[in-house]
């Protein structure tokens, strides 16, 4: 029985430590894959293309949108992010389950189109551990880390859209809370449960 897989959609402030946690679970498990977006923002240094993210200009990323090429875009403090559509919906045909990291506009357009998402938000601890861990990464200038922080409690107002939430305190708790969340969702009861139950049938005939 081929199952199809489960999307899983995480957002949350910048620095509240989604990209750690992610990255953390990924370590521990085949199960899942993670969406790499396209974006216009610059790369940080470090950052891969292809691994990070895709990086395009403004005109690219206008032609793919108009396209039709995104499952879900959305301008971010300034730049645009967008999920390419067809690698996303293809690996979920094939079972696999994969994570977007994406804002909340990307989310709630995700849950229109996708309504069978799983939605998880990621909070800090506090608002000043947020800036703290902000400031710390040392990846944004002193205008886009005030941009940042500003929108945190705005971004947290929507919480109530998600399924779940993670208090991202210490590293270790959070990423068996997400590994968690995977695991209840993989043992969730949907239609194709049904198509078990028939083999059970079968067996006994
Ligand atoms: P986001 O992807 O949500 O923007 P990051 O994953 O880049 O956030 O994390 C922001 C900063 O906080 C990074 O420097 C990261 O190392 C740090 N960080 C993430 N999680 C924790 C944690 N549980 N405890 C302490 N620092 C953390
Ligand atoms: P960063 O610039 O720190 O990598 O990401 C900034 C914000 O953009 C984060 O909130 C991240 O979740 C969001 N983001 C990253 N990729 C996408 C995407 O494909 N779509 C949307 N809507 N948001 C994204």
């Amino acid at each position: 029985m081929l199952r199809k897989g489960n999307l899983f959609v995480i957002s949350g402030p910048s620095g509240a430590g989604k990209g750690t946690i992610i990255r953390e679970v990924l370590k521990s498990t085949q199960e899942i894959e993670i969406s790499v977006s396209v974006t216009t923002r610059e790369s940080r240094r470090g950052e891969v293309e292809g691994v990070n993210y895709y990086f395009k200009s403004r005109e690219d990323f206008e032609k793919m949108a108009e396209e039709g090429g995104f499952l879900e875009y959305a301008r971010v403090y300034d730049h645009y992010y967008g999920t390419p559509k067809e690698p996303v919906l293809k690996a979920l045909d094939r079972g696999e389950n994969i994570i977007l990291e994406i804002d909340i506009q990307g989310a709630l357009q995700v849950k229109k189109s996708y309504p069978e998402a799983i939605f998880v938000f990621i909070l800090p601890p506090s608002m000043a551990e947020l800036r703290q861990r902000i400031v710390s990464r040392g990846s944004e200038t002193e205008e886009a880390l005030k941009l940042r922080f500003a929108s945190a409690l705005e971004e947290i107002s929507y919480i109530e859209k998600y399924d779940y939430y993670i208090i991202n305190d210490t590293l270790t708790a959070s990423a068996r809370c997400l590994e968690a969340v995977i695991m209840a969702e993989r043992c969730r009861i949907k239609k194709d449960v049904t198509e078990l139950i028939e083999n059970f049938k079968e067996e006994l005939e």
